[in-house]
């Protein structure tokens, strides 16, 4: 059994008030750790070293602070085995993608921010004697609080541009998923970063990532999750004027034209659909196919979906690996049977996998495609968050685009045609904040990343990440002739 604990004035402590939430491993539903369920009380300590970190840490130059974040990042990469192993230990994701994917994105987030941020400059603009300087400070103590389906991806895409802009950092990352961010804090003790500059508070959302939230010296929250949460988040943080970053659900479509290229299509519309047993916002989970090729890509695509291997996340067999939780398990399932209620027919999957052995009393979750459901359907508007995927006949570009832009979404979508005319034309009628073209997880990190309608408010990622972590001041002076 793990003890986790939270990341406070540089050291590793219990919460205050003794609260634990039990951590399940969801490959075989054991109990695996417990992780502290912090209070407001924990919040204050933090708040206390943080506050005495900020006038050292901000007076730092640029590449003391980003040498922090390499130093870091190299940690990572020298215990990449340990990370990836804790990183699929409690989420469930096979252990080939946290080594593949999670863990060198979270290296690649601080090397990425810590040499960005040399290249920060300030601007300066001459008006006759009058010279603008204009120039970017740290906010001070700002909040980050992150999901579990990236665990260590998304909480270092956030520490990273915060910490090296010179802020001192209060991270929550998700209850359900808190082994990686534990792991960091121990880095974090053995690279000598200064005490207080980042605390890590573990806990369930409804508890101290509210009072985050709330915390009258904490002058910014970057949050990515679920939108009823960036919802409520966002009603919060207002009451006391807060810069907010709300990353969100997405229910993201794909668009296939006949002129696609059909086989680079198809293997990408499979790790679109499945990867990380669909638990990525990012997912395409409304299929819109045009008729001329509807048939034959419906028969094909459901012989690559079957033959994926869902199992032990540990196995390196498994395509698929445990969904995160039960009570997620249940609300894939739920959505299932809502399909068959709407009049959906599940041409593959729809069920739950018992796997045998070691994993019997694992949650998994079978690769479904659902054929046949009205655009209204909630299984066609809700984010499901899980290995399940629809797929729907058009006929004309205008339909498909009508049908894609058809929820409260706006995260990302996905077009495949080798007309590049036509794609860049369509991509901007789209209603989403990317649009992928033949292509899907493509990611510049130098660009702006974030949904538009209820997937988003604001932008992550390169120079637009650095600039909601810091205040824009401009400092104006003239000059006389002597
Ligand atoms: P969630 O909203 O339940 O929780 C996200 C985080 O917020 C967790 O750390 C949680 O403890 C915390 N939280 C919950 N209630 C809170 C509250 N009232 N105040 C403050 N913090 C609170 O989401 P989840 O189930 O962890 O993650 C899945 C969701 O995340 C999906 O909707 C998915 O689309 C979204 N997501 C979005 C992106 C993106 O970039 N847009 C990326 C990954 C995941």
């Amino acid at each position: 059994m793990i003890n986790i604990k939270n990341y406070i004035n540089g050291n590793l402590s219990d919460p205050l008030d003794h609260q634990f939430i039990d951590v399940w491993d969801p490959s075989n539903g054991k109990k695996i750790a417990r992780c502290p369920n912090s209070s407001s009380k924990d919040l204050e300590l933090a708040i206390k070293s943080a506050k005495n970190a900020f006038p050292h840490w901000s007076c730092l130059n640029q590449n003391q602070r980003s040498d922090y974040l390499l130093s870091i990042a190299n940690e990572i990469k020298t215990n990449i085995e340990e990370f990836a192993d804790a990183e699929s230990r409690d989420n469930g994701k096979p252990l080939t993608l946290s080594k593949t994917l999670d863990i060198p994105r979270s290296i690649k987030n601080l090397e990425f921010f810590a040499n960005l941020a040399k290249d920060y400059k300030s601007e300066s603009f001459y008006q006759d004697d009058v010279v603008s300087r204009i120039i970017k400070q740290p906010l001070g103590i700002v909040g980050t609080i992150s999901p579990w389906n990236l665990p260590l991806y998304l909480f270092t895409w956030k520490i990273a541009p915060a910490l090296v802009t010179g802020n001192c950092v209060i991270a929550k990352p998700s209850e359900l998923t808190p082994y990686t961010a534990y792991l960091l804090s121990k880095v974090c003790i053995k690279i000598n970063l200064p005490k207080g500059v980042l605390n890590i508070l573990h806990g369930e959302g409804s508890l101290i990532g509210r009072e985050i939230v709330k915390h009258k010296y904490i002058k910014a929250i970057s949050f990515t999750g679920g939108t009823e949460t960036g919802k409520e988040i966002a009603i919060e943080a207002s009451k006391n004027l807060k810069k907010i970053n709300l990353e969100m659900g997405g229910k993201n479509p794909v668009i296939i034209f006949d002129d696609c290229d059909y086989n680079k299509m198809m293997h990408s519309l499979v790790r679109s659909s499945f990867l990380n047993q669909g638990q990525i916002c990012l997912a395409g989970s409304r299929i819109y196919v045009q008729e001329k090729i509807y048939d034959k890509f419906k028969n094909d695509f459901i012989n690559k979906v079957n033959a994926l291997n869902t199992g032990d996340p540990f196995d390196s067999k498994s395509d698929q690996g445990a969904i995160v939780s039960l009570n997620h398990l249940d609300k894939i399932s739920k959505y299932v049977d809502y399909a068959k209620k709407d009049g959906g027919v599940i041409l593959t999957g729809g069920e739950i996998v018992k796997i045998d052995g070691d994993c019997s009393n694992g949650w998994y979750y079978k690769p479904t495609v659902i054929e046949g459901l009205p655009q209204n359907s909630r299984v066609n508007q809700d984010e499901i968050f899980g290995p399940v995927v629809t797929i729907t006949k058009f006929y004309e570009d205008e339909e498909a685009i009508e049908m894609a832009n058809n929820t409260q979404y706006g995260l990302a979508s996905i077009l495949w045609t080798q007309n590049i005319n036509k794609a860049h034309k369509l991509a901007e009628l789209v209603e989403s904040g990317l649009v992928w073209v033949n292509c899907w997880l493509e990611r510049d990190l130098r660009t702006p990343f974030g949904g538009i309608k209820k997937s988003g408010f604001g932008k992550e990622g390169g120079k637009y990440a650095l600039d909601f972590f810091t205040e824009t001041k401009n400092i104006c002076t003239k000059y006389y002739d002597k």
